[in-house]
């Protein structure tokens, strides 16, 4: 597996490569949800490229951003055993250089709303960055996870535009066995909260059957200390493997301080 730093000593290995290339964007601390991601992509492409790249523009919270977990090394071991070709690991100036002017897209309709709302200028910070990654890596395929659902809406409006000849393909949420969806910040929780975040897979997935109103899944999670930040029911169009997928539940709160998100999608 080689490594890159530079947009330029990855340019030209891109150019030496003659088949399909799928592409996996990360911020690291990988789990086993990135890896199902990078699978994806490897049983579909000639060779496979993970970028690994904690982007600032994207946090709103300036401590989320200093106490985003890092554990790169461990990250390189799990890629390569995982037949990765290829990660590129840019510096944060490789990205942003100085007097380079940054917005060079600007979100879609889909960015308002929910994370939209909640975390201003974090979709404007997304969609810049995997529109650069996307130009200098230059992928026919690239994977994102239906976790980040919203973010999935987002890149694919951006891209249907931007990159019309570039696929995107979104994968379902990998979760732990108790439900709770895999996550970089779930390092962050203590071993009990792990336990209590189940509850909200368990919440979001009843409101999925039930017509009563919400207020009760609110309660019931408050009793597990997780303050609701939305619950909601939202109307999408999402390619996925199993079809479009045409609504979801959403959620977003707070667990020991940790912001976290799910969702449940059906038709
Ligand atoms: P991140 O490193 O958090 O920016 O995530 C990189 C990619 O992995 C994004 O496309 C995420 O949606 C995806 N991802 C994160 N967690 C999961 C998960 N539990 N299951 C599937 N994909 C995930």
């Amino acid at each position: 597996m080689k490594l890159f730093f530079t947009k330029k000593k990855w340019s030209e290995y891109r150019e030496s490569l003659t088949g399909p290339l799928g592409f996996v964007p990360t911020m690291g601390a990988l789990h086993a949800g990135h890896l199902k991601l990078v699978h994806e992509a490897r049983n579909n492409n000639d060779f496979v490229a993970v970028s690994i790249f904690v982007n600032p523009k994207q946090f709103n919270n300036t401590e989320d951003l200093i106490n985003y977990p890092n554990t790169l090394e461990q990250d390189i071991l799990v890629l390569s055993q995982a037949g990765v070709d290829a990660v590129f690991l840019p510096s944060s100036s490789e990205v942003y250089p100085e007097n380079d002017t940054f917005i060079t897209v600007v979100p879609g309709k889909s960015a308002e709303g929910l994370e939209g709302a909640f975390r201003p200028g974090h979709f404007e910070g997304v969609v810049n960055v995997v529109d650069r990654l996307f130009e200098w890596i230059h992928p026919h395929n690239a994977y994102f996870g239906q976790k980040d659902l919203q973010q999935c809406l987002v890149i694919q409006e951006f891209a249907s535009e931007k990159h019309p000849n570039l696929k995107i393909v979104t994968v379902p949420t990998e979760r732990e066995k108790n439900g709770l969806a895999m996550s970089s910040r779930n390092l962050r929780l203590s071993e009990e909260g792990r336990n209590r975040a189940a509850v909200i897979f368990e919440v979001i997935s009843k409101m999925k059957d039930s017509t009563a109103d919400y207020d009760w899944a609110i309660e019931y999670l408050k009793q597990y200390e997780i303050e609701t930040e939305y619950l909601t029911n939202i109307e999408i169009s999402l390619n996925t493997d199993t079809g479009l997928m045409t609504k979801a539940w959403v959620f977003a709160g707070y667990l020991e301080g940790i912001r976290l998100i799910d969702n449940v999608l059906y038709n």
